[in-house]
């Protein structure tokens, strides 16, 4: 397994982690190998959207917090429901195929960290597996 280390910087933001992923799969010439990118933390989720366009990952963010804003009457401790609830939403992992190497990502596409409670050191575990 290997793993991604990113510091965030806002309380919730969506960070292109594609860049770092490719370096990790750049050796899996062979086909028939796909990725696993998972994330070990309960307020911060990982997912694939649009890389082209800055305003669709602004518009998700905001779109998330109508969707699941801070409510006085949430019970856990630790004040940040929200974010586990948001991360939970997005989900903690991804699988994309590799082919010659490279992610097999959509012209579109690129793999994002959400953060939901940062700023926060972030890990993301990233694992190929090989079927041949
Ligand atoms: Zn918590």
């Amino acid at each position: 397994m290997n793993k991604i280390k990113v510091v965030t910087t806002l309380n919730t933001e969506m960070i292109d982690i594609t860049a770092q992923v490719q370096e990790l799969v750049a050796g899996y010439k062979t086909s028939g190998s796909v990725c696993s990118v998972f994330i070990p933390h309960t307020t911060a989720g990982i997912t694939i959207n649009e890389n082209a366009d800055p305003a669709v990952r602004r518009d998700m963010l905001v779109e998330l917090n109508k969707i699941v804003p801070e409510r006085e009457y949430f019970t856990h401790i630790e004040g940040n429901s929200a974010a586990h609830i948001k991360a939970s939403l997005i989900g903690s992992s991804v699988t994309v195929l590799i082919e010659n190497g490279k992610l097999a990502l959509g012209t579109w596409q690129g793999i994002y960290l959400c953060e939901f409670d940062g700023p926060r050191a972030r890990e993301v575990w990233v694992q190929v597996i090989n079927s041949i």
